[in-house]
């Protein structure tokens, strides 16, 4: 459980990215002992029953399962919060890696993060396949940066398997920069940290193994992240991630503050479904707040709601300045992965904030060149794989949707079919 001074630390949530098996859950895993938010000797008690099943490698990995469960059971509303301190911040990791519908978790996750921690192993083999074609390392870094994540570390992994090697890690520097720029992102400022998640090398201490390395740890980068932007000024929105009945309580409504301040006594809206009550009070990490801000994870005890009213996708505000359902909506999104095209009439999963529901194109505007954001083409009939462009989306089931302009965290989402990411995109018009 985090220390009350830790809390009081400005809050910066973390979404863990990258490839299957490039060591996600063991590199959270070490973060969270040496934080010391796992305590010693709990640790030291999975670490024996490791050793006695031959399983050294994997104790680091238990440590985010069995918080993964804790949260997966969902009894309390600490569970939804681990993280850990650096001098400056207190870090929430907003998605366990290693869920099942990772991609799914991590739309989630990615419209909560104020930055990405990329994991790559440099293992031979590992690492191309991550960044091949098929790979996840590309698909969560393309989606990272459809969905606005400004701020990216990378985790170059597994260096202990390479012998440390220099070269190794230039190389994988080299060629993750090059599809970072692609994407956008000036890969100058990107720190690229070469680091064993299993033997702790570069994660808290400076590693003797890797003399060649000048830059910080990887604790270092994280402090040195830029404070995300707290839009206190603007009307509140809650997409709800979960909600409780709780004994003695009554109805909470977890999830995190997106934008605007909510106050003890405000009298609140969840829309689609327009059920209006009043808070009776506000909760963080076991702690009572008199009021919450964008970024704060909480949980709200409700009067006037009850548990079968409102779901995780619906979003609260003030009654006085409700969240918008819209009819349509114009995106602008990029085609990741499609077998053939698409055209008008395509009918995938819209998943946003919270929410998922089906959604139709019912036009496509323009094609866009995917650097300069210029239009190519007026009106295509289909795009495909690689494409950027403007349509017109109908959610078929009502929805909160918001501008990306006004409401980041509302107005990214991603588009999914056939179990993969066909697109992301940013909601740039509202036709309520
Ligand atoms: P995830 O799927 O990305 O969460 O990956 P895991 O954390 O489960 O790690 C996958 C495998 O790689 C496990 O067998 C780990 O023990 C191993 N692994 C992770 N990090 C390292 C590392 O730094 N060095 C070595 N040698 N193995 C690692």
């Amino acid at each position: 459980k985090p220390k009350e001074t830790a809390l009081q630390k400005p809050h910066l949530n973390l979404a863990v990215i990258g490839h299957v098996d490039h060591g996600k859950s063991t590199l959270v895993g070490h973060l969270l002992v040496v934080t010391g938010y796992v305590d010693e000797k709990g640790f030291k008690e999975l670490e024996e029953q490791a050793k006695k099943m031959g399983k050294e490698d994997f104790v680091y990995a238990w440590v985010t399962d069995r918080l993964k469960e804790e949260r997966e059971r969902g009894v309390t509303i600490e569970a939804m919060h681990v993280g850990f301190e650096t001098p400056k911040y207190f870090i929430t990791i907003i998605d366990l890696p290693g869920h099942r519908d990772f991609v799914k978790n991590m739309i989630v996750g990615a419209s909560q993060a104020d930055a990405a921690l990329l994991v790559v192993s440099a293992r031979p083999g590992e690492f191309e396949t991550g960044i091949g074609p098929q790979g996840q390392t590309r698909e969560h870094l393309f989606l990272a940066a459809t969905l606005g994540i400004r701020q990216i570390i990378v985790a170059v992994n597994k260096m202990d398997v390479v012998n440390y090697d220099q070269k190794r890690y230039e190389q994988i520097k080299a060629e993750v920069s090059k599809f970072m720029k692609l994407l956008g992102y000036d890969p100058s400022k990107v720190p690229f940290i070469p680091v064993s998640a299993l033997k702790g090398d570069n994660i808290k201490e400076k590693s003797s193994n890797m003399p060649w390395y000048n830059g910080p740890t990887l604790l270092e980068a994280l402090d040195a992240l830029q404070p995300p932007p707290r839009p206190v000024d603007k009307p509140f929105r809650l997409p709800i991630q979960d909600v409780y009945t709780i004994t003695g309580a009554g109805t909470v409504v977890v999830g995190r503050v997106e934008t605007g301040v909510l106050k003890v006594g405000d009298r609140v809206v969840v829309m689609p479904p327009a059920k209006v009550g009043d808070v009776r009070s506000i909760e963080t990490h076991h702690m009572k707040l008199e009021q919450a801000q964008p970024g704060d994870n909480i949980g709200i005890n409700v009067r006037g709601i009850e548990k079968e009213d409102v779901k995780r996708g619906d979003v609260m505000g003030h009654l006085a300045n409700p969240p918008t359902v819209a009819e349509e909506i114009v995106a602008r999104i990029a085609v990741l992965w499609h077998p053939t095209a698409i055209g008008p009439g395509y009918t995938p999963v819209l998943h946003i904030h919270t929410a998922t529901v089906p959604a139709q194109i019912v036009e496509l505007i323009a094609k866009l060149d995917p650097r300069t954001g210029q239009t190519v083409e007026q009106k295509p009939q289909f795009i495909k794989q690689g494409d950027v462009a403007v349509v017109r989306l109908k959610p078929l089931k009502d929805v909160v949707v918001e501008k990306y302009s006004d409401f980041p965290g509302l107005g990214r989402f991603a588009l999914r079919d056939m179990g993969r990411t066909i697109a992301a995109g940013q909601i740039i018009e509202i036709k309520p």
